[in-house]
């Protein structure tokens, strides 16, 4: 069997640098390689409502603002499924069944979400639909027979809780389902973007982020906002490059041309960081060229992005159609784990 790939984003805003380095751009090479079977996208509303529950009204809105992140960034609605989670209740069913597998202890102990409920203060009034995300997450990738996952590194234990249930599904009902692998980006420091405070992540919760959809004024204002190195104060004090988030996002962004059309009094980037560790170098100057650079990356995004934002009704259809489709497989999934189950009684 060919390869089927499988990834989705809470519509709780808009995507970020983080989604497109950690996620986003290995989605689109997949897509673009064709060396698969299937892939879906989706938008994985009901996820989102397990911490945002009473803003459905937030939801909703990014529900638009995350598929027109997908259109901007490449995703290709004629070479992959978008589809808007929610509209397929067969996902809930398979939740249901596959709650029987994992124990709250094992759900404790899964790290991503530990530091998640610390971070939205839920310590003892934890809503159950969150702290059981993870087996819904593994109803969507096991619900189209997902063998690839390309994600973040926060994402490593949803999968590993997939590929647990999914053995013990396995052993106890017959072989049924499929075994997931992430894929995590080719360059580590993709893994795991730091925010523009220098948070170890950038992340919506956390409003430290650039959006693709930022307009050029909004990524100068935060690029020449960033957490670079505290002691680097006059011009000619020696800098830090470890830890200052705008190397981290030079060394992630920059291109081999960048210096030429950008900085030409460098030769590359070991060439700036080391004058920048020698001091003389001040922030303004590598800010500057820093916004040059993810300038150029951003701006066709975000003209593709403003083109389809002109047409929703071709956004909506292409949702709709695409969650047709992916309703059907998920219908043929669930109908042999309810045979595999024994609770197929009228067949
Ligand atoms: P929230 O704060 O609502 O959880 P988020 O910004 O963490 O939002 P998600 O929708 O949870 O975004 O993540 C979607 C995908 O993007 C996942 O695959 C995740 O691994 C990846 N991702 C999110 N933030 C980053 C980041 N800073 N660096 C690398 N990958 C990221
Ligand atoms: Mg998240």
């Amino acid at each position: 069997m060919g390869n089927i790939i499988l990834t989705g984003d809470r519509p709780t805003g808009k995507l970020h640098l983080g989604h497109y380095v950690g996620s986003l751009r290995n989605r689109v090479r997949m897509q673009n390689e064709g060396n698969y079977d299937k892939m879906f996208v989706f938008l994985a509303d009901a996820q989102a409502l397990t911490d945002n529950f009473d803003n459905p009204e937030k939801v909703r809105d990014n529900i638009k603002e995350v598929a027109l992140d997908y259109l901007a960034v490449g995703l290709d609605p004629e070479k992959c499924t978008i589809f808007i989670q929610s509209m397929i209740p067969e996902l809930t069913e398979l939740t249901f069944y596959y709650m029987n597998l994992v124990t709250i202890a094992r759900l404790h102990r899964n790290p991503t979400v530990k530091s998640e409920i610390e971070q939205r203060g839920f310590e003892e009034s934890i809503p159950a639909g969150f702290f059981t995300y993870p087996v819904s997450q593994t109803a969507d990738i096991t619900g189209f027979k997902a063998n690839l996952v390309p994600v973040g590194e926060d994402q490593m234990p949803m999968l590993e809780q997939a590929r647990e249930i999914v053995r013990k599904f396995n052993s106890i009902y017959g072989e049924t389902l499929v075994e997931p692998e992430i894929v995590l980006p080719e360059d580590e420091r993709c893994y795991r973007l730091v925010g523009i405070d220098g948070n170890a992540k950038m992340s919506k919760s956390l409003g430290n982020c650039i959006y693709l959809s930022d307009s050029e004024e909004e990524i100068k204002k935060k690029v020449f906002s960033m957490y670079t190195d505290p002691n680097h104060i006059k011009v000619d004090d020696p800098g830090k490059v470890e830890g200052n988030v705008v190397f981290t996002y030079l060394d992630i962004f920059c291109r081999e041309d960048s210096f030429e059309k950008y900085l030409p009094e460098y030769k590359n980037l070991d060439e700036l960081k080391e004058h920048y560790r020698r001091g003389g170098l001040g922030d303004m100057k590598i800010k500057k060229f820093l916004n040059d650079v993810l300038q150029e990356e951003l701006k066709p995004i975000r003209e593709r992005r403003e083109k389809f934002a002109q047409d929703m009704d071709y956004v909506y259809d292409m949702l709709k159609k695409g969650t047709e489709e992916a309703r059907k497989v998920a219908a043929e999934t669930l109908h042999e784990v309810r045979a595999a189950m024994k609770i197929n009684y009228f067949e």
